[in-house]
């Protein structure tokens, strides 16, 4: 069924388990992450930045999450990932996304809070959950001074906001996917303990697996996993391109790179459930 994260996210918490969230960069892994998440019984966020919601069309996307979520067992959740404007977080609303995310991690502290505060009235008038975010995600590289988010900030944000999950910095970065993170676990355990709602993964895929899921015991119940899909999809799409003749047929073709895509997912499914 297609619905919002909050049911996912409260029943991930209630058992102590995670629920994945796969970045799609094209309509074609809609159908593919869907099925490869139903294939195990795991309830899924599938979510899409602020390009690729604009690069396939809010509405088309939406439509076809919630055709594909009627034929799956498992619920499913369609997400806007690090929106920073107001405005295309009400276009995902308007299109029919059952969920946004508001990053207002690069401002101040208060116009975080104020802008948080217009995303989340936004959300709730269209009955969508909401993500925020406080301290940075780096992107890439490793950076050297790391802006954590401090546990007060975080519980002080959330009580203010009323957010259905929040975003934390411990040191992950985006994008990485050769080198893994180092990550404050111990800054973590404070984050949970002041603030009681999921708390999100974001770069997920430079994260040591075993790291990912002491994440999970210490309240982390949205997990990010966007760049090693891409990358064991493109991985195999090279391969198999560069055999192919110009005359073969395209869906045999991504069908081998599918199969990649689905096997890193159910991976990080085998990851986060447990
Ligand atoms: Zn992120």
């Amino acid at each position: 069924m297609y619905c919002t994260m909050k049911p996912l996210l409260a029943q991930a918490m209630a058992d102590g388990q995670g629920v994945p969230a796969f970045n799609i960069h094209a309509l074609e892994v809609v159908p593919v992450m869907a099925k490869a998440a139903d294939a195990v019984k795991c309830p899924v966020i599938l979510q899409v930045s602020v390009s690729t919601a604009k690069y396939i069309g809010y509405s088309l996307l939406a439509s076809i999450v919630k055709k594909v979520s009627e034929d799956m067992t498992v619920d499913i959740a369609l997400h806007l990932d690090h929106a920073t404007s107001l405005e295309d977080i009400q276009e995902a609303l308007n299109g029919g996304f059952s969920s946004v995310m508001y990053d207002g991690s690069k401002l101040t502290f208060e116009e975080n809070v104020s802008n948080t505060l217009k995303a989340v009235e936004m959300a709730r008038a269209a009955e969508a959950s909401i993500e925020a975010e406080l301290g940075i995600v780096g992107r890439g590289k490793i950076i050297e001074t790391y802006p954590y988010t401090e546990p007060a900030d975080a519980a002080e944000f959330v009580r203010r906001t009323g957010v259905d999950a929040l975003a934390v910095g411990i040191g992950t970065h985006h994008g990485m996917y050769q080198a893994k993170t180092n990550i404050r676990l111990d800054i973590l355990k404070e984050i949970h303990e002041a603030v009681d709602i999921p708390l999100v993964l974001h770069g997920g895929t430079g994260v040591r697996d075993e790291d990912v899921r002491e994440c999970v015991r210490l309240g982390m119940h949205k997990l990010n996993f966007g760049t090693e899909l891409n990358v064991s999809w493109v991985r195999k799409a090279k391969d198999v391109f560069a055999k192919a003749e110009p005359d073969d047929t395209m869906r045999n073709l991504m069908i081998e790179c599918n199969r990649a895509m689905t096997e890193t997912i159910q991976k990080k499914i085998q990851l986060v459930r447990f």
